[in-house]
């Protein structure tokens, strides 16, 4: 049994003042016990240190991206050892924000991923299609590529939790009907299992991102292939709490 994975994605947002704030809310929060729930908070990186001075130790650390192999003479980048050295025990990558924004091509997620994990960073993969590849019935082909070219340049999916995030879904109010969720985790479950190995697709979290709430967690997170959420607007809110509580 996969166990239930929750990250909360703070993206580009807040203050110290709003850092505290959301630290404290999420430390007074009931949440389930950590063997039936893996937390991940990521900030903006200027904050991991103040946040992991404070968090709550059953939830762990995320970065929201990091630099595609060894640090250097790469102004303004963050590299993977950097965050080995500070403990972070995860990065997001892939996220649609940085594909669509900042030029992140499949084969430089895939760089970036098997770099991380050979750093000993765990790697939540990002992956989605836009409305219009939706329209065209190509949500499919897009995800599989996606995480297909990875899956060309990593031996191990132990430390890998794969997001998919219709973009369409994100920042939107316009979340995923749970089926239209099941079906395409469970078409990445089946891509898995059929080009990596059955323990494998049997094994890897398969989370949803996209106007994630309070209201709409259960009703998705109630599906086989659904293994948790990755939060972006509602991370920031006390609602995350309830998020965490989906299966409950
Ligand atoms: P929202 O929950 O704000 O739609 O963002 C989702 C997301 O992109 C998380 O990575």
């Amino acid at each position: 049994t996969r166990k239930f994975f929750v990250g909360g994605n703070w993206k580009c947002n807040g203050t110290v003042e709003d850092v505290k704030r959301i630290v404290c809310m999420l430390n007074n929060g009931e949440v389930p016990c950590p063997n039936h729930i893996e937390t991940i908070i990521a900030p903006p990186y200027v904050f991991i240190p103040l946040v992991k001075s404070m968090l709550r130790t059953d939830f762990q650390i995320a970065a929201q991206n990091c630099w595609k192999g060894k640090g250097g003479a790469f102004t303004g980048e963050i590299s993977a050892e950097m965050l080995a050295n500070l403990h972070v025990p995860w990065v997001i990558l892939g996220h649609s924000e940085r594909r669509q924004m900042c030029g992140e091509t499949d084969a430089i997620v895939a760089e970036k991923t098997a770099y991380a994990l050979n750093q000993g960073l765990k790697v939540c993969l990002c992956c989605g299609e836009t409305l219009k590849e939706r329209e065209m019935n190509e949500t499919n082909a897009v995800v599989c590529r996606q995480v297909g070219a990875v899956a060309g340049k990593i031996a191990c999916w132990a430390n890998v939790v794969i997001a998919y995030e219709p973009i369409w879904a994100i920042g939107t109010g316009k979340v995923a009907t749970p089926a239209q969720a099941q079906e395409v985790h469970y078409n990445l479950r089946k891509w898995l299992d059929c080009n990596i190995s059955p323990q494998v697709a049997q094994a890897t979290r398969i989370i949803y991102g996209g106007s994630v709430t309070s209201a709409n967690c259960k009703e998705i997170g109630s599906n086989p292939d659904v293994d948790g959420f990755l939060v972006g607007g509602a991370a920031l809110k006390e609602e995350f709490i309830a998020i965490l509580n989906a299966r409950n």
